[in-house]
């Protein structure tokens, strides 16, 4: 599974941060950068919790 973002929908709230630190980090001005890799199983919950909590819905799992 992957992590997709939709960059002109980000803007920046840090909810994903917030909901799954482990997978999603933010660049200084408080950007989402997703994980460039698969992302485990051990944080698949979070993953998803981070993506459902994104009120732009910027964030989208794939599976590859
Ligand atoms: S919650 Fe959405 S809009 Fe906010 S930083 Fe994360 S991806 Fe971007």
């Amino acid at each position: 599974m992957m992590a997709r973002i939709e960059l002109n929908g980000c803007v920046g709230h840090a909810m994903c941060n917030v909901a799954a630190p482990d997978v999603f980090d933010l660049d200084d001005d408080g950007y989402c950068i997703p994980p460039a890799a698969e992302i485990s199983d051990i944080v698949r919950q979070q993953a998803i919790a981070g993506v459902k909590a994104c009120p732009e819905r910027a964030l989208t799992l794939v599976d590859e």
